[in-house]
Order: C-alpha cells, then structure tokens, then sequence
C-alpha cells in the first residue's frame, strides 16, 4: 500500500472518494494532504520533494515519507504521530480530542538559526526547510496565495487610489513561482494591468498552463506596449516577460517608465536556491550553485543590490512601492545597500487592520476530490456572508478564474467570528451529505495570531514587539488543546532561516459532533489569538474586535 501510494515521486496522487486507506478519517485527512501536497499538479519540484517556497518539502527524504505514510495507515485515533523536520519519529498514546499529529520543522536554537548552520545540518540529513504550509501539509497551489494577493493589491487601491477597483493601473512584479505566480490572476482580478517578470521559462508555461497568466510577451517593448495599451483601454491584462529582474527593473528606471504598484515575489529570503543572479545565465545557475555555492551567493547579492536600488528608484519616481514578505530588502541591506528599507513591507501598508479583527487566509480541501464539493461550499457561504463586499466578489470570480491543483479547494479571508460559523457551516453540509466525503479547514502560516516575523507579519508594531516569538507558539499550544486534527510550529517560512516563527493547524470536518464540537473551539481560538496579539500591541481596531467578540483577556484595557 505505501509504495502505491508514494513510491512513484513523480507521479503522487492523494486517493480521492469515501473509501479510506487509513484507519479512519483522522488519519486519512493528514494522509491525503501530505500526498496533496507532493502532487505533481500541486508541487514545483515533486521528485526533490519540494513543494513550493524554494525549497520547502513535506518531507526530509523519500524514506522519510515512506514511512510518514506507513505510520499514517496504522495509526489509531487514540494515538498522536510526532514529525520532527519531515521524518516521523514517535507516536505515542494520546486521546481522541487530541491532534494525530504534531509536527516541528526547521527550528534551531536561535543563536545557531543563519543558512549556513541550517544547510549544514540538512546536508547531514538532520533537518529540512519547511517553509509554511510544505511541512505542514496544508498547500493547495497558487490558488492558497491568490486571494491573499487579490486583498493586498485591493487594499493597496483602496488606500492610494480610494477604490479597491484598479481598472487602468499598472503593476509591475518579477517572480511566477509556486506563490508569486498569483499575481497576474490577483491583478487582473482586482482589473489592473500587470508585467510579471521571471527568468524561468518553466515557471512562465505553468502559469500560462493554469490560466493564471494571460499571455507572454517576447522583449521588453512588446510586453510595455501590451501592458500600457491595456491600462489605456481600462482592460485587465497580465504579461510574462522573461528576463530577470535586476536587470528589466533598473532598465525600465533607466527608460523612465512608471507604474503604479512595484513589488516582488521572486523567493529572495533563500538566495542561493530561490534567486538567480543576473550575471549568470539561467541554463548555468544550478551548476554554478552546485559547484560554488559561495561564489553564487555573492552575485545573488549583487543582483539583488541592483534590483532593490531599482525599486527605491520607483519610489522617487512617485510609484506606490511594496515588499512582498520575501526578504528582498534584508537581503539588499545585507548587501551593502542602505535605502533598502525606504519602502514598507506589505503588512503594515495594506494588511494589518484586517489581522486586527482576526481576518485572514482561511482555506478548505475536498477529500472526495470532487469540485462538486467546492462549488457547495461557495454557494452556502455566499449566503452565509451577503454582506462581505470582498467575499461576493471573491466567490462570484473564483470558480471561472481558478483552475484547482490537486484535490479541490478553496481559500477566504474570513475573521474572528466568521470563521467558526464557515466551519460549521461546511460540517453540516458534511453530515446531511450534500458534500460527498469529510472537508478539512486550515489555513496559511501567515495569519493574524501564528506568525513572529519582523520583516514581513510583525514589521513595525506599534508597540515594538516585533520579534517577540511567544505568540505563534501560544497559537500552537492552544491549537492542540483545543483538538485541532494536526498542529505544527516551522521556522524561516516566508523570510528565511533565523527570521521568522510560525504555527499551522488543520482541522476537520466529517459531518460528526465531535467535530462540530473541535470545529467549534479549533476555529474560536485560532484567530481569537490573532485578536488577543494585536490587542496587546494595542491597536483600537483590535481592541475593538475582542469587545464586540466577547474574548476574555485579562491584560487588555476593554
Ligand atoms: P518559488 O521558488 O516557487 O518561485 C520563485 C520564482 O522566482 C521562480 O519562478 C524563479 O524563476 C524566479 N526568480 C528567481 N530569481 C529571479 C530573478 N532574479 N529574476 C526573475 N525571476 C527570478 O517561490 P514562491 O513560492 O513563488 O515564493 C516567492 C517568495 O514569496 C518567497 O520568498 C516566499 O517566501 C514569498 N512569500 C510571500 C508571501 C506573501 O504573502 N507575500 C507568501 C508566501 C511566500
């Protein structure tokens, strides 16, 4: 049975349908979304078990999956199986309300968190990069970061141009990878006109495969006067260009082009793996990065100085200019480059208000593996939710625009409050059987209450608490005690090694009462927490959401 289910790399396929493989739907869940995730509709690089990210797995080793697998048919729904960087190493004997699996990935002792120690220690087989939702099992494609891309570029409108609606306005980004490849789709979404840069063809053809980039265009002055001619006419567009950044960025400076969003989302936070330097041709950076690891780092930091002194360039040009939580400036001021920071980060320009009230990447999977199941959900969510403005939109769109990765599913932003009622919501659906086989509901690492991540979730607190690293791990906690299905703590995702901390749960759903009642708690007290951390921080927004919720906090001033 493992070999059938896993022993083929290329070729992983999470079973779909009411029968189980495992011994019950607990156990089941967690296998099909660590097989979901390695999914070769689903993953970037399936054979390296790299899910997305860079170079975030699901699990440290083929052997190491094999055995997850092996673990998972086996294990009981009393009994709780412990993943220590992607290689399962215990499982002990819990209780039915407890997860049945807890999962730690990347984390080192914090004087010894830098690359170089963390690449040590996975070369000698000890660890693996996890990023957020690879290790955690609970990626569902570029879908998980469309709708958090579609809020940011709305909010991003809303607040420069007083409208969430960017029809006849230009962005520009670089990066069409596992996540970055959402901003065409989310661009166009929200009626902008978009030029993507990527320098990996591969990257370009899938998302051009999946639809969500509209079309490629073959040199710079072909993809502008595509991209202006669309903005002109207030025609959404999206258009691939390959190249690579650091050198299309300080060219269109240099031409004096302007546009009125600039961001980035190639995945500079791993610079050796996630950033290709510009003075190497493409065909010859793996071997170049294989060979002279060194030597590749200094000219990734290089191009990564020339390619964010572009973007504060675009900053005195007037452009509206953002970093997308891939440590592109941390890397640049690492580099030598000072201004680096003249821009904010994405976060506290456009998304914190919404954490305040505990909103944020709430997401579902279908285990049958029938769209039929999404298409349900949407529609009793609709008429859950009539007055979120976002959310209609949202819903109304998705279904045409997303072509599903993997098993079906589907992601909203929903806050504190909504999205218990979504989760019972989806049970009840389960139990009267008008969605065919049990859901689960998760969510991104990068939420309101389970991330610690100075240059991205946490930049400028207003209380400074920054790098404070107790609430993510409080989230977990919490997450567990209330009987979440699989619970995990990562370090590094989104930002790198040494940078971040970070927590995910997955919970779910099969029609029982036991799981209205872990739904019922799991999903209050996650983004309860999201709440309570801002409310000590003492944003008024939060402050304002944990009176109307009714959360008991015993140090807030409500
Ligand atoms: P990925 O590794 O799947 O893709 C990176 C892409 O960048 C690849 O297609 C690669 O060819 C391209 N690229 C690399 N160097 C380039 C260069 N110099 N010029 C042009 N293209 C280049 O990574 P991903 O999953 O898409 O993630 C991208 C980044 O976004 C990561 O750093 C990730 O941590 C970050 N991220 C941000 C958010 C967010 O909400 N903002 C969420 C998750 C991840």
């Amino acid at each position: 049975a493992v070999e059938a289910l896993c022993g083929d790399l290329s070729a992983i396929r999470a079973p779909r349908g009411s029968a189980l493989s495992a011994r019950s739907w607990q156990t089941e869940a967690p296998l099909r979304m660590l097989l979901n995730n390695l999914d070769p509709e689903v993953a970037e690089h399936p054979q390296e078990l790299v899910v997305y990210g860079g170079s975030g797995r699901a699990a440290r080793s083929h052997d190491a999956l094999r055995a997850i697998v092996r673990t998972l048919l086996r294990l009981a729904d009393d009994e709780t199986l412990l993943v220590q960087s992607g290689k399962p190493v215990g499982v002990f004997r819990t209780h039915e309300g407890a997860p049945r699996v807890l999962i730690a990935n990347s984390l080192l002792v914090p004087a010894w968190a830098s690359w170089s120690e963390f690449r040590r220690l996975e070369a000698a087989g000890l660890t693996m990069f996890g990023q957020m939702t690879a290790g955690s099992w609970i990626y569902i494609g570029t879908q998980g970061i469309l709708q958090g891309t579609y809020q940011t570029f709305c909010a991003a409108g809303e607040r420069h141009f007083g409208s969430p609606d960017l029809s006849g306005r230009t962005i520009l980004t670089a990066g069409l990878g596992g996540m970055g490849g959402a901003q065409p789709l989310a661009a166009t979404m929200a009626g902008a006109a978009i030029l993507c840069v990527d320098v990996d063809q591969r990257s370009i053809d899938r998302r051009l495969a999946t639809r969500y980039v509209d079309e490629q265009a073959g040199t710079l002055d072909d993809a502008l006067a595509r991209v202006r001619a669309a903005a002109a006419a207030r025609r959404p567009l999206s258009v691939a260009l390959r190249g690579n950044a650091a050198d299309v960025f300080p060219e269109l400076v240099a031409r004096g082009e302007r546009f009125d969003l600039v961001t980035d989302q190639t995945a500079a936070h791993d610079p050796l793996t996630g950033y290709v330097p510009a003075e190497v041709p493409f065909e010859e950076a793996a071997g170049l990065r294989a060979r002279d690891p060194q030597r590749y780092l200094e000219l990734a930091s290089q191009s990564i100085v020339a390619h964010v002194r572009a973007m504060c360039d675009f900053v005195r040009m007037g452009c509206y200019v953002f970093d997308y939580g891939n440590n592109l400036r941390g890397e640049a001021r690492a580099g030598g480059l000072e201004e680096a920071f003249s821009y904010p980060g994405f976060v506290p320009a456009y998304i914190r208000p919404l954490f305040c009230r505990g909103i944020g990447p709430f997401r579902w999977a279908a285990l049958s593996g029938d769209p039929a199941d999404i298409a349900v959900i949407d529609r009793a969510l609709r008429a859950l939710f009539p007055d979120d403005v976002l959310l209609q939109r949202w819903l109304a769109m998705a279904p045409g625009k997303v072509a599903f990765q993997g098993l079906p599913a589907r992601i909203c932003w929903l806050g504190y409050g909504d999205r218990v009622k979504a989760g019972l919501a989806i049970n009840e659906l389960v139990r009267v059987g008008e969605v065919s086989a049990p859901v689960v509901i998760g969510r991104d690492h990068l939420d309101s209450g389970s991330v610690a991540s100075p240059y991205r979730e946490t930049e400028a607190m207003q209380d400074g608490s920054d790098a404070i690293a107790d609430w993510p791990i409080l989230n977990a906690l919490l997450n567990t005690a209330a009987g979440a299905t699989w619970v995990s703590v990562h370090h590094g995702g989104g930002v790198g090694i040494g940078n971040s901390i970070h927590a995910g749960m997955v919970v779910l759903a099969d029609g029982t009462a036991d799981a209205a009642a872990r739904l019922e708690r799991v999903l209050t007290a996650d983004p309860g927490t999201g709440v309570m951390r801002h409310a000590d921080a003492g944003y008024e927004e939060a402050l304002d959401a944990a009176r109307a919720g009714g959360l008991d906090l015993p140090s807030a001033p409500l």
